[in-house]
């Protein structure tokens, strides 16, 4: 019969192979965002494995803004980022608007759009066929995690804090946590 000191390493080393795992497909989940289709082929995504560090300080600054602004979202999105293994962080960098003068933006004319700027949560505005490259390379991430089992949410929330705590150059971001256990921590979460 194995020592509890045994189980106790057996346990330990188990759930280290598994955050390396869990990082491994964060890895692969650059690749599906860095290589998922773009307007015109111009690359604006940017795409960050946080350090484990980067994560901590991710999850603690979004319960931070969970107070500061007395809203309970915050608070449980930041408990889920500590609780993961990994978070991969996607934005949509510093860009002019892609030339088609739509007017999806509000404003008529590329031209237009691209003397405006404003910042809120996020800095803009943003180019709306952008921001679909953004949303592309979100699901495509996103869904790289899920061909390989690893439970994953997209979350506003972490780009909010990421800004703040100036993680990379995006003018907006959303992550996605990442997580292996037998219960998905990303749903049925308790409400306040
Ligand atoms: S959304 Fe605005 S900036 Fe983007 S292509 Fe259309 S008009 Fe240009």
């Amino acid at each position: 019969m194995p020592s509890a000191d045994i189980k106790v390493e057996y346990a330990l080393s188990w759930a280290m192979a598994m955050k390396d795992t869990v990082r491994f497909v964060g890895e692969l989940m650059e690749v599906s965002a860095r290589t998922a289709p773009k307007a015109a082929g111009e690359d604006f995504i940017e795409v960050a494995l946080l350090s484990d560090s980067e994560r901590v300080a991710l999850g603690n600054d979004m319960i931070r803004i969970g107070k500061e602004r007395g809203t309970y979202g915050f608070e449980r999105d930041g408990q889920n980022v500590l609780d993961s293994d990994a978070v991969v962080l996607i934005g949509l960098l510093p860009h002019k608007g892609v030339g088609l003068n739509c007017g999806a933006c509000g404003y008529g004319t590329c031209k237009e759009f691209n003397e405006k700027s404003s910042s809120g949560d996020f800095k803009g505005p943003n180019c709306v066929v952008r921001a679909l490259d953004l949303g592309i390379a979100l699901g495509s991430a996103a869904k790289q995690a899920g061909e390989f089992n690893i439970d994953n949410r997209i979350m506003y929330r972490i780009g909010v804090a990421a800004r703040r705590l100036g993680l990379g150059q995006a003018n907006m971001s959303h992550g996605i946590p990442l997580s292996a256990t037998g219960k998905n921590i990303f749903f049925d979460r308790q409400k306040k």
